[in-house]
């Protein structure tokens, strides 16, 4: 393929042919076209975007590159969820169980951490003996069987998003919408979904910082999830500060489990009803949003969810004795250090971008590719903004691989928060809810 005179087209604001971009895509994933060439187109797609049809043949494209998950018929649809990072964001894993009790079929494909947001199978990797890279043929058989999996994308899955996503991050290419939106949604169509609700974070931690940003992206995502015959919506979620009280990974899943239990945070709790609740709805399972908010709390409400996370975590290989061990423990780092507020009044501001630092720098994310995680790290006890507290009351606890580093990380902490002497108002956690067409049949085999 003469690949030049696309770059060109591209470079001058052409529109490209869905043949020529389908044509790309192929010989970039067989290794035909070389990197420096798909960085310039990249970089010229960067500047110059992608119309609608365009998005959308790039979209099919990538998730024809490689394997899509085909499922025996059966009533259940077939939903996700995708958020699009945040600190403290483990919605996914009492969601994933929630929707599998509610009737669904759940084959939650998740990522590892990016930059400083946490990654669900980075979470996942601190379950001892949990496996979460299975083959296809697993994975359909799991969803068959128990109703739900999270796990990583097979080799086979989308490869050209993972070629394509590399050279990205390489090329400073990474925020624009249209690549954004194709490399999100060919994974998740990948997955031969009925419904998927896309959780959009704003705020200082999120990919998009301002939430005219979030709201472009989500509406792009949405009108493209639709247009490709799953029923798409999205939320716009406020990432600011933290979800939950807890930001690392083993902390993230002792919170989960908590939520799972009726105890947890109630923003974590929130926010997987609200995810649940909009995936009835436009499965039709319920005629009403308070109906389908009702029927996600009873559910959870009644442990069923949490035997359905066991029954997910046998099934993926977890040694459940040592997994319950582990939850009994107060921590599972070597040393605990707490940050007390210095004067007493109402959170004001918990900064969830300082605390995502932290926790990466404390070993709980990725400083480069191959960085090695420590699991046991992180942040938990955080007092959330609105809350009051007293002097010397606890603003969070450093958990860290030895003493310096967790002095360390409290200097930094101090910075995360502030107090005022007066309640401010709270934003909202779900600021806005975007809905593409309502008209799909669902419970199509694939
Ligand atoms: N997550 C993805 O999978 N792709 C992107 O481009 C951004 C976030």
């Amino acid at each position: 393929m003469n690949f030049l005179p696309l770059i060109e087209s591209k470079r001058e604001g052409k529109i490209l042919a869905p043949e020529q971009i389908q044509e790309f895509i192929r010989e970039f994933t067989a290794g035909k076209i070389p990197d420096y060439q798909m960085s310039a187109m990249l970089m010229a797609i960067y500047f110059r975007g992608l119309n609608t049809a365009e998005t959308t043949t790039l979209t099919l494209a990538m998730r024809d590159s490689g394997d899509v998950l085909k499922f025996p018929k059966d009533k259940r649809p077939r939903v996700d969820k995708h958020s699009t990072g945040g600190i403290g964001d483990k919605v996914s894993l009492p969601l994933a169980p929630l929707l599998a009790c509610l009737g669904f079929r759940v084959p939650m494909i998740s990522g590892r951490g990016l930059g400083i947001t946490g990654g669900t199978l980075d979470k996942l990797d601190s379950i001892p003996g949990f496996k979460t890279l299975l083959p296809a043929e697993n994975i359909i058989a799991q969803v068959q069987k128990v109703g739900c999996v999270i796990c990583g994308q097979t080799d086979k899955m989308v490869p050209a998003d993972k070629k394509i996503y590399a050279l990205r991050d390489a090329s400073g290419t990474v925020p624009s919408i249209p690549l954004i939106t194709a490399s999100i949604l060919s994974k998740k169509l990948a997955e031969s979904l009925d419904a998927l609700i896309l959780d959009v974070k704003f705020g200082s931690a999120a990919f998009m910082q301002t939430k005219a940003d979030a709201r472009r992206l989500a509406k792009a995502m949405v009108a493209l999830g639709n247009d490709c015959g799953t029923n798409t919506s999205a939320i716009l979620t406020d990432m600011n500060s933290p979800l939950g009280r807890a930001a690392g990974n083993w902390l993230e899943v002792k919170e989960s489990v908590d939520c799972l239990e009726n105890k947890g945070p109630t923003d974590l709790r929130e926010l997987t009803i609200a995810c649940a609740a909009h995936l009835l709805l436009h499965t039709r399972k319920t005629k009403s949003i308070v109906a389908a908010r009702k029927l996600a709390e009873a559910c959870m409400r009644s442990g069923e969810a949490r035997q359905k996370w066991e029954a997910m975590l046998v099934a993926q290989g977890a040694d459940l004795k040592a997994f319950n061990r582990k939850l009994a423990l107060d921590s599972t780092a070597k040393t605990v250090l707490e940050l007390k507020a210095e004067k007493s009044g109402f959170v004001s501001k918990c900064d969830a971008r300082i605390i995502g630092e932290v926790v990466r720098n404390l070993g709980g994310g990725r400083l480069t590719k191959n960085s090695t995680i420590n699991y046991d790290v992180g942040v938990d006890n955080i007092a959330k903004p609105g809350e009051r507290l007293g002097k010397s009351g606890v603003l969070c606890r450093v958990h860290a691989a030895d003493v310096n580093q967790a002095k360390a990380a409290i200097a930094r902490l101090k910075t995360a928060f502030e107090i005022s002497a007066k309640p401010q108002k709270n934003t909202p956690l779900i600021s806005e809810i975007i809905t593409g067409k309502s008209d799909r049949i669902f419970n199509q085999p694939a």
